[in-house]
């Protein structure tokens, strides 16, 4: 982000950008390819090994130009096979990616922000407070060391198949950076992910969604955790300026967009809070509502996440037992929902379990441990 010694650092750029730069420096067009090529098909970062560019071309972009990706600053396995980085953007700020290997697929899940502005109650990342976006080398340069890392492939046996943007962070508050990064997540020149296999994740930001309808071609995943508005509004506070009927106007337009594709609705379930038969209820007339509107009933999928504990969080993962049975009455009303299997507990690397370390500009965090030593916890956090 703040380039001290002012070299542009290639990871910012898109295809568009690189040709650019290349146009720019009186180069040809295809040096943008060769280039690209290097960086993220056999994650290459120094221009020395760039052995088909010519020397005074390698010689100019060092002087020049940079790939200078997040710094490692701590990597964890887990038993499960999952996989966590800790990754240094500046100094004091660090955010963290997480690998989750499934049968036959790879997914790794990015963070767009340090930290998070949205609150969201639940969230362990909404304690940290927030400190600014990433830029767009930020967010590529997450997939570009685990790639590495993971020793991963473009074209064959590729170990890195899905990227969600679900880490730390909103992402659509970050709109450019993440519309850019994810449009090299998608590049042939780039990490040659299927649109599909690319998914923003959101609290609910619903211009923005209206905008990323228009401007990206990715799959769309919705935090929703609660069918009506009272509730809602407590456990995500973004749901105040844009209510559930909004929000569900929104998809409809999403989905009238992308006719083929379907939307995720995450719903958190926490014990005694939103995961009662009454609110399953609500939730079905919900997507009941949005198939009518749109004339399509195969939009909405329900992706049911047990809640991921961290310390001095009020809310307790709802019963395995109750988890089934608010799954059985969506099903039972034609609702496609799955329950999300927890991943990497173990190293805290399980949805909303992802902390990172944040400048806190907001206050929040000196906020945040107070209410702990009030309740008699004073090392967490
Ligand atoms: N800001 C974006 C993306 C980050 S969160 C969004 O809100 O969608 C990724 C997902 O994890 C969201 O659905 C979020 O609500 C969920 N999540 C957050 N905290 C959680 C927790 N403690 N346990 C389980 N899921 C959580």
């Amino acid at each position: 982000m703040t380039d001290v010694n002012s070299k542009i650092n290639l990871l910012d750029l898109d295809r568009t950008g690189m040709v650019e730069f290349f146009t720019g420096l009186g180069e040809k067009r295809f040096r943008a390819e060769q280039v690209m090529k290097w960086i993220y098909h056999r994650h290459v970062d120094n221009f020395e090994e760039m052995t088909d560019l010519g020397k005074a071309l390698r010689a100019k972009l060092m002087d020049q130009a940079e790939v200078r990706p997040p710094k490692t600053m701590f990597d964890k396995p887990s038993l499960d096979g999952t996989q966590k980085w800790l990754l240094g953007m500046d100094t004091g700020n660090a955010v963290e990616t997480v690998f989750i290997p499934d049968k036959g697929r790879g997914t790794l899940c990015v963070s767009s922000q340090v930290g998070c502005g949205l609150n969201c109650q639940f969230c362990s990342t909404a304690t940290q407070g927030f400190n600014r976006n990433l830029s767009t080398a930020e967010i590529i340069g997450q997939v570009w060391v685990a790639a590495k890392a993971l020793g991963n492939q473009v074209h064959q046996q590729r170990k890195l198949t899905n990227v969600v943007m679900m880490g730390m962070g909103e992402p659509l508050l970050n709109f450019d950076n993440v519309v850019r990064a994810m449009s090299i997540m998608r590049d042939d020149l780039g990490f040659g992910l299927a649109n599909k296999r690319v998914t923003l994740s959101t609290a609910g930001l619903v211009p923005m969604i209206d905008k990323l309808s228009i401007e990206s071609d990715v799959s769309l995943a919705v935090s929703l955790h609660a069918a009506n508005d009272e509730l809602r509004t407590e456990l995500v506070p973004l749901n105040k300026k844009y209510p559930l009927a909004e929000l569900m106007d929104a998809c409809i337009r999403y989905a009238e967009r992308k006719p083929r594709t379907s939307i995720t609705f995450e719903y958190t379930m926490m014990k005694g809070v939103n995961d009662t038969p009454a609110l399953a209820r609500q939730l079905v007339k919900w997507v009941h509502a949005l198939h009518a509107k749109a004339q399509r009933n195969d939009i909405a999928k329900i992706n049911l996440i047990p809640f991921n504990p961290f310390p001095g969080t009020r809310f307790e993962r709802s019963t395995e037992e109750d988890i089934r049975g608010f799954q059985k009455i969506l099903l039972d009303n034609d609702v496609l929902t799955m329950v999300r299997r927890t991943r990497g507990d173990d190293i805290d690397a399980a949805c909303g379990q992802l902390k990172g370390q944040v400048m806190d500009k907001t206050r929040r965090q000196s906020e945040f441990k107070a209410k702990l030593e009030a309740q008699g916890i004073s090392d967490a956090a």
